[in-house]
């Protein structure tokens, strides 16, 4: 019934407007797709911002002076497009940057190679070159979990040990951990994969996903919109006597300083030399050890040969610095002004922060690249937008949407504790999924929203994009548009075809400009185009949900 009345009124909402005086509809130029079509054919950008952002400026770890070089690059370069305002905004990281000069690690008995490996972010540096005997380190892992094995083929979950097995087990082993390299862990095996990654959406998923009427479609209950992973269950399940996979890595870390090992070696637990090397979590290099990620390939083989009873030694030389300055990160921000609606805002953007052991092309430069690329389209197809359109390029997200965050609350406060800019704002533009074309979107708001942007973008069927939906979440998730969500504020997400993010790229040492697919990253910039055309231009505002429908607030994770 209620679903009904709403399309009546979006019929009769058509029929008023078409009976507006003609001066507050000429705005909106019906030739504005074709337009975009044809700038983004003939003179893109796209590739040129990639180069720069990756191969120039990466890695560009949150704090470290390549990341501040590279936002200083892209408000250069998008005040030489035209626009206006071109800054950087601090916010406070509250932690000094990091970075990685060197890095080389080798075995040198019982054989002579090179060994593949990756350093974790604010850790400490071998201060030179050391030459030490390897030990692998088993801690305990609790009883088997009855629901079967962890993603990635690490054999069957544990329940994690409890404090006093661990303790017990690592004073046996202090001796031997002394001047070592340590080993941490037991190799994991990761079984040779015979079921090729998704590579694009099918279209029935996309529709599943995608279309506002697929709730209903008994063809879509399997593909879940909407839910969540169930991880969060599993979690709630955890006994409260047993440690955490992260609680077991905190204690070997302060285990291994106070036993002075010299080096700590991760299992990167994943095939093909594949490395994701994230952080310390503590940000401060005396709560660890010099610690690297080693490929799988490489932990196995010399496990094995130790499990032989044959010595191991090893060769390291990793040179870390810390850049006290990055304390103070930065968002980029550029703008075209707007014009009769000026204080009116619209926002995109993606993050520029990327982790360091590659230069984050698919996590996310390409992002910035097509958000730089919309907004570049616009200006040079000659669009003035009624609204400001704002292009803010993040930092901090990697460790937690930071820099989102504190733009969100310093500029637009919340539902419950608006500034003054709360209601001329409307709406932020995301993406942040590799380099798959845009799919479809989710937007926070009331299904009206979905209803405009899925209209404003029903022509761009042939570059398969499916629809848009609503979303009344407020958790802050995977990127930060849900920083806007949180806020109450229009977020807008795009979901892309997976290509090789999740099985090669995300957050891997293989995340390069080669992994960007040219073709895609351009018909995303030309959808995004034409909604950012159509917020800006509109004589209206997206709706927002009334104080008495808006979902309660949600704390950051
Ligand atoms: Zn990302």
């Amino acid at each position: 019934m209620r679903r009904m009345y709403r399309r009546l009124f979006a019929v009769a909402a058509v029929l008023a407007a078409s009976s507006l005086p003609f001066s507050a509809q000429e705005r909106i130029d019906s030739s504005i797709n074709s337009r975009i079509r044809t700038e983004e054919s003939q003179h893109s950008e796209i590739m040129h911002t990639l180069h720069y952002l990756t191969d120039v400026y990466g890695p560009r770890l949150t704090g470290s002076p390549n990341h501040k070089a590279a936002a200083e690059w892209a408000v250069k370069q998008m005040t030489e497009w035209g626009f206006a305002n071109g800054h950087l905004e601090p916010w406070d990281f509250g932690h000094p940057g990091w970075s990685n000069e060197h890095l080389e690690v080798h075995m040198t008995a019982p054989v002579h190679d090179a060994l593949v490996v990756e350093a974790l972010a604010w850790t400490p540096g071998t201060n030179g070159t050391i030459t030490v005997p390897a030990f692998n380190l088993v801690p305990p892992e609790g009883p088997e979990v009855e629901s079967g094995a962890t993603p990635g083929g690490r054999g069957p979950a544990h329940l994690g040990p409890t404090r006093t097995e661990l303790q017990a087990y690592l004073d046996g082993v202090a001796e031997k951990v002394h001047g070592r390299a340590v080993l941490v862990g037991k190799p994991i095996f990761v079984p040779v994969n015979l079921d090729p990654p998704a590579g694009r959406m099918t279209d029935e998923a996309a529709h599943c996903r995608f279309d506002a009427e697929a709730a209903n479609d008994p063809a879509c209950r399997n593909q879940g919109r909407g839910r969540g992973s169930g991880a969060g269950a599993a979690r709630a399940d955890h006994p409260s006597d047993r440690l955490s996979t992260r609680d077991v890595s905190k204690a070997i870390d302060q285990f291994l300083v106070s036993n002075k090992a010299l080096l700590r070696i991760n299992d990167a637990g994943r095939p093909n030399g594949q490395i994701v090397a994230f952080s310390n979590a503590t940000y401060d290099p005396a709560q660890t050890v010099p610690t690297i990620v080693m490929r799988n390939e490489d932990y196995g083989r010399i496990a094995r040969i130790l499990a032989d009873g044959t010595p191991v030694t090893l060769e390291a030389n990793i040179v870390n610095r810390m850049y006290p300055e990055g304390k103070t990160s930065y968002n980029a921000i550029a703008e075209i002004p707007g014009t009769d609606k000026k204080d009116e805002v619209v926002m995109l953007g993606g993050h520029l922060d990327s982790w360091h052991s590659a230069t984050g092309a698919t996590d996310n430069a390409i992002g910035c690249a097509v958000m730089m690329e919309a907004a570049r389209i616009l200006k040079a197809a000659g669009v003035t937008p009624r609204r400001t359109i704002r292009v803010a390029l993040w930092s901090g997200e990697e460790e937690g949407l930071l820099g989102s965050l504190a733009y969100v609350k310093q500029h637009f406060g919340t539902a419950e504790a608006p500034t003054s800019e709360f209601a001329k704002f409307n709406g932020y533009l995301n993406v942040d999924s590799g380099t798959g074309r845009v799919r479809g979107a989710s937007v926070f708001g009331p299904d009206d929203d979905a209803r405009i942007l899925r209209e404003a973008l029903a022509s761009f069927k042939d570059l398969k994009f499916e629809g848009v939906i609503p979303t009344r979440s407020r958790a802050t998730g995977g990127t930060d548009s849900t920083s806007f969500n949180n806020a109450g504020l229009p977020g807008i997400g795009f979901g892309q075809d997976p290509i090789e993010y999740g099985s090669h790229t995300h957050h891997t040492n293989l995340d390069t400009y080669e992994r960007i697919i040219e073709n895609d990253v351009r018909d995303s910039a030309v959808v995004i185009a034409a909604t950012l055309y159509q917020l800006a231009m509109q004589d209206a505002m997206l709706p927002r949900f009334s104080a008495t429908d808006m979902p309660p607030p949600v704390a950051p994770r």
